[in-house]
Parts: structure tokens; sequence; C-alpha cells
């Protein structure tokens, strides 16, 4: 038996991030079996339906290498399966329910059933359909039944659930569950408007494209003992089932947009890369057998088992996904600088700065080891391209009545330095702050103040061989400027015993 799995997302708003984990967790199962991985949109609940959503879905799974093997054939065109658009498949099933005699018409309109809800609900009993009391083919008799289609009355149908006994199914993660009939609906599965429910066009898609095994998210869980007696009353074999953990907030609730991002799509705003999506979210549920965090999607597919999936939720840990992240933006630099000038580029154009190539990588290569994702390389390292904003609460911390005749002494100094690399540079300063005993770091931190506005960053030689001379001279004279125009009654005594904070 060849494996076959699916991800059946319903296009009800963008693809959520435990959607995501859904979907590779099919895949990789797949993949490791040799086996084939469906896309089927369930789309048949129209007043669901999110415009865009379908689209949003297709992309982001692509973004995360996610593709499906199979697809219907749609005018030439490669794309998933839509419930919508197989309609008629699902009337003919129920049909042959019917004729089995295992699913049933009802005629109850909606304000019926709400009476039947409210005398359940004033007796003290949950609310379920009360087949021996209700408008439907028994209680109304074959003949009245026909004449009510005839007259085209709205019509419904349901499931004919049994009244005793018990389903009892196996699921790969959970073990065996076991629910009793009496606490199962007679669901109803076609609509009186001749669409499905999710209950039918799900069961009847995964039997006629012969999925051997329904992997999906835990709150699916309640719906299966339903779907087990839907595949025995078409006489048909059950796949096998996994229901995954839920993906939980960091205090322990279920992961929810109050706590931050849930769209798939907000991730790749930020700017995560789709490696580190993926492999941070294989871990969200499945426990590899080493405790190893990084790994490819070839690695995963091959380390991956629903055996080692979890019962328990998984949690949602926000600066694991940053690490993560990070990691793989180191590997990133060294094997593809050029494809991450190429989406810092945009990123600059949208703040009106611009800059080379060549520099917007020299760039990268300078600060990366020092953020979690690309996008907050134009935050963090802004002064790289343009001109840096002074904060006056930062300049008080670290500016005493010497610090002026320091810098433009260090001024005269830088000016006379060449070539302006980080390592000539290194080698005066340290001669320079030798010769006059001061500590380096307050040299380094004073020119990190009037040269980048900032207290912390990326090596000072560094940055300021890459913002060559006249930049950095030209930073040094605003700077002064700039001190200049404050008031100058609160600058604290110079006091040698106190070393700057950073640097
Ligand atoms: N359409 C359901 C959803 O939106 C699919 C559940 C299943 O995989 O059976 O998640």
């Amino acid at each position: 038996m060849s494996v076959r799995v699916r991800f059946a997302p319903s296009p009800t708003g963008f693809l959520h991030i435990g959607g995501l984990r859904t979907a590779l967790y099919n895949y990789l199962f797949a993949r490791h079996h040799g086996g084939r991985f469906i896309l089927r949109i369930e789309d048949t609940d129209r007043t669901r339906y999110v415009p865009g959503s379908v689209e949003d879905i297709l992309e982001s799974l692509r973004w995360a290498g996610i593709e499906p093997d199979e697809s219907p054939v749609h005018g030439g065109d490669f794309g998933p399966y839509v419930q919508s658009q197989r309609t008629e498949i699902y009337r003919q099933h129920a049909q042959l329910l019917l004729e089995r005699g295992t699913a049933y018409y009802a005629f109850d309109t909606p304000e019926e059933l709400e009476r039947m809800r409210q005398r359940q609900q004033a007796a003290g009993i949950a609310p379920h359909y009360d087949r021996s009391s209700m408008r439907n083919q028994f209680t109304l008799g074959p003949e009245e039944t026909k004449r009510l289609l005839e007259a085209g009355e709205a019509a419904t149908i349901r499931l004919k659930v049994p009244l005793h006994g018990e389903v009892k199914f196996h699921d790969l993660i959970r073990g065996t569950i076991v629910v009793p009939c009496k606490d199962i609906d007679d669901q109803v599965l076609l609509k009186s408007d001749g669409f499905p429910t999710y209950h039918l066009a799900n069961v009847v898609d995964d039997h006629l494209m012969q999925i051997t095994h329904v992997i999906r998210g835990e709150e699916w869980l309640p719906s299966t003992a339903k779907h087990v007696l839907l595949y025995e009353a078409f006489g048909w074999e059950t796949p096998q089932f996994a229901h995954l953990p839920l993906l939980l907030n960091p205090d322990r609730s279920k992961l929810s947009k109050r706590h931050g991002d849930v769209a798939v799509r907000d991730y790749i705003a930020k700017g995560y890369f789709p490696e580190a999506i993926v492999n941070f979210i294989a871990l969200l549920g499945w426990n590899p057998s080493s405790d190893r965090e990084l790994y490819t999607l070839d690695e995963l597919i091959s380390a991956f088992s629903l055996e080692r999936v979890n019962k328990a939720g998984a949690v949602f840990d926000l600066a694991k996904l940053d690490w993560m992240n990070a990691q793989y933006l180191k590997q990133r630099v060294q094997r593809d600088l050029q494809g991450l000038v190429a989406s810092v580029r945009p990123l600059l154009e949208e703040r009106g700065w611009s800059a080379s190539d060549e520099y917007i990588g020299r760039v990268i290569v300078l600060v990366h080891e020092r953020i979690h994702r690309l996008p907050e390389l134009v935050e963090f390292a802004d002064y790289m391209f343009t001109a840096p904003h002074y904060d006056e609460a930062l300049f008080r911390t670290t500016w005493d009545d010497t610090s002026e005749e320091l810098l433009v002494e260090l001024s005269t100094l830088l000016a006379a330095i060449e070539p302006f690399t980080a390592h000539a540079l290194q080698e005066r300063l340290n001669a320079f702050a030798k010769e006059r005993n001061i500590p380096f770091r307050r040299i380094g931190s004073l020119l990190r103040l009037a040269i980048t506005g900032k207290s912390v960053g990326p090596g000072m030689m560094d940055t300021m061989a890459l913002l060559g001379k006249d930049v950095v001279l030209d930073r040094i004279r605003n700077f002064l400027e700039w001190t200049r125009t404050l008031p100058h009654q609160h600058i604290k005594e110079h006091n040698p015993q106190q070393l700057p904070q950073h640097e």
C-alpha cells in the first residue's frame, strides 16, 4: 500500500501557522514513505469563505517549499482539488447512503430546530437532533416523504447514527478512542441548498482520493467518531488517523492572535526565511531522537515519523524562532549574499535611501550577527545609509566636560589616517589611547555616539572604515555642532573612574 496523505484547508482566512505545520507533517510523512501529498481546498461552506484566502494558502505553501504532488486538470492549469467544483459527487454519495438506509431525509425548518433546542435546554438535556419527534422520513412515513420531496419542500439529508453501542477507533498519536453513539448527533450531510457539509465532503473525498492517513489538527478529533460512522455507512474501510497536538502560547493557552502573529504571511512579511520557519514548526510537536535543532528539509524528511509526534500541546517560542532565523541568516551570508542584498534594497528604497550592491553587501556582513531578521538591519544600522539621529538622553550619559576636546583631537587624528582601513584605525587609536592613558572603551563609545548616534553596534573600526573618512569626519563635525545647540549647564564633570557602559 503506498502512502497518500492530504492537506485540506478551508479558505476562511490567511493560512495559520498551525495549518502550515499540518501541511508540513503531511508532506514530510509522504516524502519519507515515498508516497503522495495532495492539496484539497474545502470550500463548501460558502458563508465562511474569505476572498483571497485560496491564493494565500497556495502562496504560503509555495513559499515554504511544500508543493502538492498531484492535481485535477483545470483547463490545463496545475492546481489543488477544490470541493466546490465537486458538489455533484457529494450529492450522488448522499443518495447512495439513502439507498443503503444509513441516511435519511429531514424537513425541519430552522424555527422548528430552534424550538427543539429550547425544549431540550429547558429539560436540561444536551442539544441533539431528536429523530423520533421531528419532521423526517421516519416520523412522516414513506408516502408523505415522497409527497414533500415532489412538492419541492426544503430537505436535508442526515446520517442515521445507531442509537446504542459505541464507536471505537485508533489514533496513531493518541491510541484507542471510544465514543458512545448516544453522544453523536445525526449529522446533517447534505444541506437543503444541495451543498454538502464538511463531514460528508471530507469523508467522500478521503475515500475517493484513496487517502491512507488522515493527519490533521487535534481540533478535528471530536469529528472523527462521526467520520468513522460515515465510512461504515458507506461500507468503506477507514483510513488511519493521526491528530496533531495544539500549538500553545507561552502561557499554555491556545495560540491566538492576541499573543502575536498567527498568519504565515505575517512571518513572511517580517523577513523570516522559509527554511527557518519550516525547521521551527517541524519541531513544534515532533521531537527527533537527537537534541539537534537545525535540520534542512531533506533531513526532516528522512528523520520524520508519526511515532515521535507528542500528544501534549507544543509551545510556540518566538525567541527560539528568532535564534533559528539568525542561524539561517549566517548561512545565507556565506552562501547567497547577493540574494540578501536584493532583499535589502527595496527596504532602503522604501525609506528613500540608496547604496551600491557592494556597499549593502558589506553592511550585511558587518551587522548580520547582531540581528535575527534581515529587515532589522535597516533599523539597527540605519546610520550606515543615512545621517544618524542624535538622542539627548543618550548624549548625556556618555558626554562630560572633557569630551568635546577629546573628540576634536580624535577628528584631527582620523583625518591623518591613510589608508582608512579598520586595521590602521585600530592601530592608531590604540597608540593614542595608550599615549594619553585614556581607556580605549571611552574613545570607542565617543566615536560611536558621534558617528552612529547609538551606544551599541558592530565593531567601530569596521564601521568607520566602511563609512569612509569623509563621512566619518562630516558626522563628527555635525555632531559637535549639534552638541553646541544643547543647554550646557548640566554637562557632568569628568570622572576617570567611570567607564562607559558600552563599547
Ligand atoms: N477543512 C478542514 C480544515 O479547515 C480540514 C480538516 C481535516 O483535515 O479533515 O481544517
